[in-house]
């Protein structure tokens, strides 16, 4: 007969709390798929025909690396451009730049949005993560936007970049989201 060693018992006393909430919000063109990833990332589908100029902001709680977090996505709706930042520059902890990688105009907005976005947050503690996202990958014969190109981008700004698909596969999106909340975590 085997008898396993005794154990010791370490007692932790989990503190109990809210879980931390992480705030979110998606930049970018018109068109580039900033609503597309909010849904998919919070329903796990693709919606392909959204109000473009609807701008709301939605939670969800998840689980981050076994620690639970209460995400908040603002998915902006701008017609020209980053104006009135006001309203989520000050409200987030995590921005996402989005663009079209079939869409060369959808790329240089995002340069607007990363300067707009460093502009403020430079001389803050914490800075807040950015990450430079390259959408619909699925369309990879049309594309405009060089991995290359987004990649150098990103190293001028000094943020994440990935490149993903609304339409293609859930996990992948909810990575690019679960990303941001690590950033946050680590600053
Ligand atoms: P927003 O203006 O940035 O919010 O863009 P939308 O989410 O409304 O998407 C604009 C258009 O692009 C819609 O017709 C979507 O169906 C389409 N779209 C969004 N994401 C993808 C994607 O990953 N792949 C493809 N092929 N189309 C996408
Ligand atoms: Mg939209």
């Amino acid at each position: 007969l085997m008898f396993g060693k005794a154990r010791t018992c370490n007692i932790v006393t989990v503190p109990e709390h809210e879980p931390s909430e992480c705030n979110i919000v998606i930049l970018g063109a018109n068109g580039s798929g900033k609503s597309a990833l909010t849904v998919k990332f919070l329903t796990k589908r693709f919606i392909s025909e959204y109000d473009p100029n609807l701008e709301d902001t939605y939670s969800s709680e998840e689980v981050v690396d076994q620690q639970p977090v209460l995400v908040k996505v603002m998915d902006t709706a701008d017609q020209d451009g980053p104006v009135n930042c006001e309203r989520y520059l000050g409200w987030a902890n995590a921005f996402i730049i989005v663009y079209s990688i079939d869409n060369r105009t959808s790329f240089e907005a995002c340069q607007q949005y990363l300067e707009a976005v460093t502009l403020y947050s430079k001389g803050l503690q914490p800075e807040g993560p950015v990450i430079l996202l390259g959408n619909k990958v699925d369309m990879e014969r049309y594309r405009q936007v060089s991995k290359a190109d987004g990649a150098a981008l990103a190293l001028r700004f000094g943020c994440l970049f990935f490149e993903v698909s609304a339409c293609l596969d859930f996990l992948s999106v909810q990575q690019i989201f679960h990303e941001a909340v690590r950033e946050v975590r680590r600053e």
